[in-house]
């Protein structure tokens, strides 16, 4: 395996299937099975998940709520993936700790960088929820920090794309994928990998990130093989 500790960044609104609001079960057996089938394996697994598919700070703009309420109320939503797909892991026999950026001791235990490393360590898979726990972050930011943290190999992007392309590929026909591109390209292209302080923290810590179709059968554990898939961004 190429990769021995990885961090998954999944959004919110891949979880919620063919749905327009919410979680789709059938989604969350798939993602806990490819998760299973990399842990198998003896990789380390941490995830960080977002929360789009049930609420996002930005949504709040021009609205009665306030945005950094807003912020907040979109690190819950977070949390509610975060819990609906560690369920889901245990059902299937893959040992799991939930950690937040936000305290709330009955559900999860607070994000404590060598705890988390100990986790990992014993093999259970590590939940990152309520993102970086402050506003006007993204979970993108919050896969880059934790990351970094926690001495990741690699953030893998699971998307319903199969990698960065020149253009949006669900826009334009002639868009072409890239295998590899560098940060700097990226940059000069003015592509959209993650947010810029996602992206950036990667770029500064020589952080790789792997975009990838997630929802492609084992892709998820070819990615961590080493195998190309998606595109890599170095
Ligand atoms: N959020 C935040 N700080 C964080 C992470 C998330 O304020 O560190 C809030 C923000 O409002 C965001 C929402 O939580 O819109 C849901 O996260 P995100 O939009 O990143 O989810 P995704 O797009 O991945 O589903």
């Amino acid at each position: 395996m190429k990769y021995k500790r990885i961090l998954l960044k999944l959004s919110g609104e891949s979880l919620q299937g063919e749905k327009s609001y919410g979680l789709d079960p059938k989604i969350l057996k798939q993602y806990a099975h490819e998760i299973k089938k990399v842990i198998e394996q003896g990789i380390q697994v941490a995830v960080v998940i977002g929360g789009g598919n049930i609420f996002r700070g930005a949504q709040t703009v021009g609205s009665s709520i306030d945005r950094v309420q807003g912020d907040y109320m979109g690190m819950l939503a977070t949390l509610i993936n975060a819990m609906a797909l560690q369920s889901t892991l245990e059902k299937i026999g893959v040992f799991t700790r939930l950690m937040s950026g936000i305290k709330m001791e009955q559900v999860c235990e607070p994000f404590i960088k060598r705890r988390a490393v100990r986790h990992l360590e014993k093999g259970r898979v590590v939940i990152f929820g309520a993102g970086i726990g402050s506003p006007y972050f993204t979970t993108d930011s919050a896969a880059s920090l934790r990351a970094i943290e926690i001495e990741a190999d690699v953030v893998l992007k699971g998307t319903r794309v199969d990698g960065v392309y020149t253009a949006d590929p669900e826009k334009y026909e002639d868009a072409e994928k890239f295998t590899n591109i560098s940060f700097q390209e990226v940059y000069e292209r003015g592509l959209n990998v993650m947010d810029m302080t996602a992206f950036t923290l990667c770029r500064e810590n020589n952080l790789p990130i792997i975009v990838f179709d997630m929802n492609s059968e084992g892709n998820l554990l070819k990615v961590v093989a080493g195998e190309e898939v998606g595109t890599l961004v170095y």
